[in-house]
């Protein structure tokens, strides 16, 4: 039998979209082939993406693709020390099923958006249903720090930043200050 010569795959860094460019506030377009060839290269790429930029989540418009897909990376590092640890996930075509009453404020940042923080306000818990890379529908129960990252990804594919939910210009920070003030008070 012949072998497969294993291709050996290749990760690509991808450039980011800033705050001002315009693909960050279209709204993204459902992807209709989970089974395009391009699309598991998309998701390896944008995996690597969110990994080499120490973020935890990335939207596909923010490497100027108009798709309804994201990335939730979360684990702990040097921008989110205190995230909880989880493999990267390829979120396609999501649905913000229902969510609870009550939302917190905690502080967020955006791989668009260098060099600040902002108090946003997220539903505490979301149930929500997405496609994932094999394409099977997946149904789950979000909370915390893994539904703000939903969140937030999930406001990329309809054109909102973080910026556009804090309540105040005063919740907003630098990011130095942020690291000043909140992580050195941690320690
Ligand atoms: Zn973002």
């Amino acid at each position: 039998m012949k072998k497969n010569n294993k291709v050996k795959k290749i990760m690509e860094v991808l450039q980011i979209a800033q705050l001002g460019n315009n693909i960050l506030r279209c709204q993204a377009k459902p992807v209709i082939n989970i089974w395009h060839e391009n699309l598991q290269q998309i998701i390896d790429n944008l995996i690597a993406t969110v990994i080499a930029t120490n973020g935890v989540g990335i939207a596909a418009p923010q490497v100027l693709m108009n798709d309804r897909l994201f990335i939730i990376a979360s684990r702990p590092n040097l921008r989110y020390p205190q995230a909880p640890k989880m493999g990267p996930k390829a979120i396609i075509n999501p649905r913000l099923i229902s969510h609870s009453e009550d939302r917190e404020k905690g502080w967020e940042a955006c791989l668009s958006v260098p060099g600040m923080r902002g108090l946003v306000p997220r539903y505490r818990v979301i149930n929500v249903e997405y496609t994932n890379r094999e394409g099977k529908l997946e149904k789950q129960e979000l909370t915390g720090f893994v539904a703000r990252i939903f969140q937030h990804e999930y406001d990329h594919l309809e054109g909102l930043v973080f910026l556009d939910r804090v309540e105040s210009t005063r919740d907003l920070m630098t990011e130095d200050e942020y690291q000043k003030q909140i992580i050195q008070l941690r320690n």
